[in-house]
């Protein structure tokens, strides 16, 4: 799909990073460790980050003025790429009416009717302003619901920083190989239930364990926080199946997959079953209680939405006991970039995306294994990791630990020769690969001439054993 080219650049070229080095300096000494998320600072692969000033297409330049092929695309809401002309168009109309009024607007009720058509168990949405106020506010009404206090969570899986759900977390906690965080106190880690990603069978002892005890088993809906995981099949169907048996709700977390992996995110990739090789069981006709949003929903600006039930949302405020507010929440600059990238997200984007995700991850399976990198490529719809190292080559990555025994080394030296060769990856061997709309065969081609080189940088740092 050519929806857009980069416009005035044409040759990735990595660069020198001067420019950023001496940014970062000067971040280092009024923001703690130079960022404002912790993944963007490299620590898992070293090196200076780049400080990046405009973006068009599939296309990011840094303040440099080096250009790279982007393949974080700001960590999943860019499907469009970026600077994409209806987005850009729907903001500067929406910033013509004014920023922010603390009413009600159109904006939010358009939006909110978009996310409710796609996905169907969605009856009622609440608009937030992040991926983790989603969560955190789902996990709160899920405890206003049942009465009860308990979550189960798992292992790698990341729902953001919410206290409750940073046990074991995945993402830059799983980089940076922290067990939980300081600052969340045992009481509220007392709360939540971690267990392995894909065990059923130790979900099924946790509310063995703690029967009536627990309101709401929270997943993502397909774990892509530590690397990409998908569920084993029939996997997400058990848990709604556990968690009703007990009287407790299932929360999908479709901040990352939601809108990207299809039109209504992971809950209708799955029951596409014709296209995925292992379909759920023909008894398929769970659903999950709530489910949150952000990323995809935003366009690049700060939305997040929870959803689910009516019944169940039914319970916040202002009609009901479950308090949940925010100043800026529905704000109709961010409603109107999220509404324009969702409607430009058609089967056709989407369909796009897949043989985009699909070509990108072949091409650098060959040149790694023309190098003698082992490796494995996950991949739930478009979304999709490689994780190097003779651990997952040999059998498929199925939860956190597994995901943990990938050889992070070789990664490094990959990224690092990808990153000099203009081709920004996901600094960190736990995130997902992002491809968008703008990810044309000029840009693919980028990528593939630039993987046999890192391969071989991989190749030279791989792990020993
Ligand atoms: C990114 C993410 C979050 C957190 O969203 P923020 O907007 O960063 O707060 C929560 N859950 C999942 C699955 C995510 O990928």
């Amino acid at each position: 799909m050519t929806t857009q080219r980069p416009t005035g650049i044409d040759q990735p070229s990595g660069g020198t990073a001067a420019a950023s080095a001496r940014l970062f300096d000067r971040a280092q000494q009024v923001t703690p460790g130079g960022v404002n998320s912790p993944v963007r600072a490299f620590g898992s692969v070293g090196g200076t980050p780049r400080f990046m000033r405009s973006g068009s297409g599939a296309t990011l330049t840094d303040v440099d003025g080096d250009s790279y092929v982007d393949l974080v695309g700001s960590w999943g809401p860019m499907i469009l790429g970026h600077a994409h002309p209806a987005v850009l168009q729907a903001v500067s109309d929406a910033v013509a009416r004014g920023l922010s009024f603390g009413t009600p607007g159109e904006g939010e009720v358009l939006l909110a009717e978009e996310i409710v058509r796609r996905v169907p168990p969605v009856q009622q949405v609440r608009l937030v302003s992040s991926g983790t106020e989603a969560t955190m506010s789902a996990i709160r009404l899920a405890r206003g619901f049942t009465g009860r206090s308990k979550i189960i969570k798992f292992a790698g899986c990341y729902h953001g920083h919410v206290d409750a759900l940073l046990a074991a977390a995945g993402s830059g906690v799983a980089t940076f190989a922290l067990p939980g965080s300081a600052g969340v106190t045992e009481a509220t880690a007392g709360d939540t239930i971690v267990v392995p990603y894909n065990d059923i069978d130790a979900v099924r002892a946790a509310f063995r364990a703690h029967p009536g005890e627990i309101a709401a088993v929270i997943t993502e809906a397909a774990a892509a926080n530590m690397g990409v995981v998908p569920p084993l099949p029939g996997f997400n169907a058990a848990l709604a199946e556990l968690a009703h048996g007990d009287g407790a709700l299932l929360i999908t977390d479709e901040v990352m997959t939601g809108f990207r992996v299809s039109a209504s995110g992971m809950y209708g990739w799955e029951r596409a079953a014709g296209d995925n090789p292992d379909p759920l069981p023909s008894n398929s006709t769970w659903a999950p209680d709530l489910m949150t949003f952000g990323k995809v929903i935003g366009g690049g600006l700060p939305v997040g939405a929870f959803g689910g039930r009516a019944d169940i949302m039914a319970l916040l405020s202002p009609g009901g006991p479950v308090y949940q507010a925010g100043t800026l929440s529905g704000n109709p600059i961010a409603t109107a970039a999220g509404l324009a990238n969702l409607r430009g997200s058609t089967d056709a984007v989407y369909a796009h995306l897949e043989a985009a995700a699909g070509t990108v991850s072949a091409t650098v399976s060959q040149a790694l294994t023309a190098a003698g990198v082992p490796h494995r490529v996950q991949a739930v719809g478009s979304l999709f990791s490689i994780f190097f190292g003779a651990a997952p080559a040999a059998a498929p990555v199925t939860n956190y630990d597994e995901a943990k025994a990938q050889d992070t080394k070789a990664f490094a030296a990959f990224f690092h020769s990808m990153l000099d060769q203009g081709v920004y990856l996901p600094p960190s061997a736990f995130e997902a690969w992002f491809v968008s709309a703008a990810h044309d065969d000029a840009t693919l081609q980028r990528i593939a001439a630039a993987a046999p080189a890192a391969a071989r940088a991989a190749a030279a740092a791989q792990s020993a054993g």
